[in-house]
């Protein structure tokens, strides 16, 4: 019988479709997969390894799992993803529990080594005579095995990123942008719509760099994020909304703007990290656009698609970040008015052109720039949630709730990415209004009638 396999995934959500992939590569080969590494035969790590907390994570997460081949169940201990393709060598020497270390997480591979695997934990001969599939239809036709909620999903349309910033270590792990063909990407939507996904969320590192190296569009239509989505757009069934997250501020088109603002199945909601509001920092970052070209992006985004929700990343504390350059991001989130912000500290990565720079700023002053950066923008955020009390929002429900009176369901607006932006929670229709019953990835019409900190407060519409 076929070993139990777990999967522990790390890290973003490209690397959960990598995971999904090969979960459904090996189900669709017969093998059982379990939620519970303590009870699964092999456990495959799907790890992150971009900046040093991520290592960290990945590190402790690879020992308290090889405790339970003392504890536990565990026979076997497979690791990939991103700090194995990064740190190999580290790796092998320093871990002599994980039996075998792969690179990113590719399903025609993982099949194969789980058949070796399961031959040797059973002693039977691997049934090798069995032609393995080729990638193609590994990707297409077997279903991904979702670890987001059923009604969203993410579909990552291409591997690695060909920018250069000067801060990221993703390209020495990933390599160029390489783009997933539109025809398989329609494929692999329709699938999940028939699934029943609701909600479809474009992923890369770039999406915006979608289909530069396909050779000539397919279809006739032409190739790039703009075409992408046109072409999703009128193409699938089921799908209610379609998301597009992590853009690049030089690479944001008007024909990319003009898909969002004339499709109501496009949200309008613009993932696009500027990092920083210096021009020394940027120009440091090699993000290849400055400060006012950049806030001249944000102030047409926001005249083309009316109502969009901007989220961004910045970076603080980049070697040589002076307090004038930092006081010029504050003053570029103050301008611009993210409705969506993370911010992370600048993290030391050997083999990136940053690493190398000097003028690196304190621990302790990353810190507080970070603390100031987020206080300003918590602001920002509960004055734009102050101003939505009265509007009518078109919300998804994501869960119900039984344990929050009055609230009965959680859910989040076009302006809410699922996982990293806030919710609104929902109550029924007031008065002798019947209370609907509602699924996750239904879709209603509610009143804001308030907020809780960062989330909304609403009432759904009666009718
Ligand atoms: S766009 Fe820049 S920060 Fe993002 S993955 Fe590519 S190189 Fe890294």
């Amino acid at each position: 019988m076929n070993p139990t396999i777990a999967f522990v995934t790390l890290g973003c959500a490209k690397n959960s479709v990598d995971s999904e992939k090969a979960m459904g590569a090996l189900v669709s080969d017969g093998f059982s997969l379990t939620q519970d590494p303590a009870s699964a035969d092999v456990v495959i790590i799907n790890t992150c390894g971009f900046i040093e907390s991520a290592r960290e994570e990945s590190i402790d997460e690879i020992l308290q799992i090889a405790e339970l081949k003392k504890t536990g169940s565990l026979r076997s201990l497979i690791v990939g993803g991103c700090l194995a393709v990064r740190y190999r060598d580290e790796l092998e020497a320093e871990l002599p529990e994980v039996d075998r270390f792969l690179g990113l997480l590719d399903p025609v591979e993982i099949r194969a080594v789980c058949r070796e695997t399961a031959a040797q934990l059973t002693g039977h001969a691997d049934s090798g005579g069995v032609e393995i599939p080729g990638r193609a239809e590994v990707l297409l036709d077997i279903p991904r095995v979702l670890t987001t909620p059923g009604h969203f999903a993410y579909l990552k349309i291409a591997e690695g990123c060909s920018n250069a910033c000067s801060f990221c270590a993703i390209p020495l792990i990933r390599g160029v942008s390489v783009s997933v063909e539109p025809d398989d990407l329609i494929t692999e939507s329709a699938a999940l719509g028939r699934a029943g996904v609701k909600e479809l969320i474009l992923i890369a590192q770039d999406t915006t760099l979608y289909g530069r190296d396909l050779k000539g569009g397919s279809g006739g239509i032409t190739t790039d994020i703009a075409g992408l989505l046109r072409r999703l757009d009128s193409e699938l069934e089921g799908i209610e909304w379609i998301r597009l997250m992590y853009a690049y501020p030089s690479r944001v088109t008007d024909d990319l703007l003009d898909v969002m603002a004339s499709s109501s199945r496009i949200v309008s909601y613009l993932d696009l990290p500027v990092q920083s509001g210096s021009d020394s920092v940027l120009e440091a970052m090699r993000r290849g656009m400055g400060r006012s070209a950049t806030l001249e992006l944000f102030h047409k985004v926001r005249d083309r698609v009316p109502g969009i929700t901007l989220r961004t990343s910045l970076i603080v504390g980049f070697p040589g970040e002076s307090e004038r350059d930092f006081l010029e991001t504050l003053d570029l989130i103050t301008e611009v008015r993210f409705e969506r912000l993370g911010v992370f500290t600048w993290s030391p990565e050997e083999g990136t052109p940053s690493f190398e720079l000097d003028g690196r700023v304190p621990e302790e002053e990353m810190e507080r720039r970070a603390a100031e950066v987020l206080s300003v923008q918590r602001n920002i955020m509960l004055e734009i949630n102050g101003s939505l009390t009265g509007e009518m929002v078109e919300v998804m429900v994501d869960e119900l709730l039984d344990d929050l009176p009055p609230f009965s369901w959680l859910g989040r607006t076009r302006g809410d990415a699922p996982e990293v932006d806030q919710g609104i929670y929902l109550e029924g229709p007031g008065g002798d209004a019947p209370q609907p019953e509602l699924k996750p990835g239904d879709i209603v019409h509610a009143e804001v009638v308030g907020h809780i900190d960062f989330d909304l407060e609403g009432v759904i519409a009666g009718d």
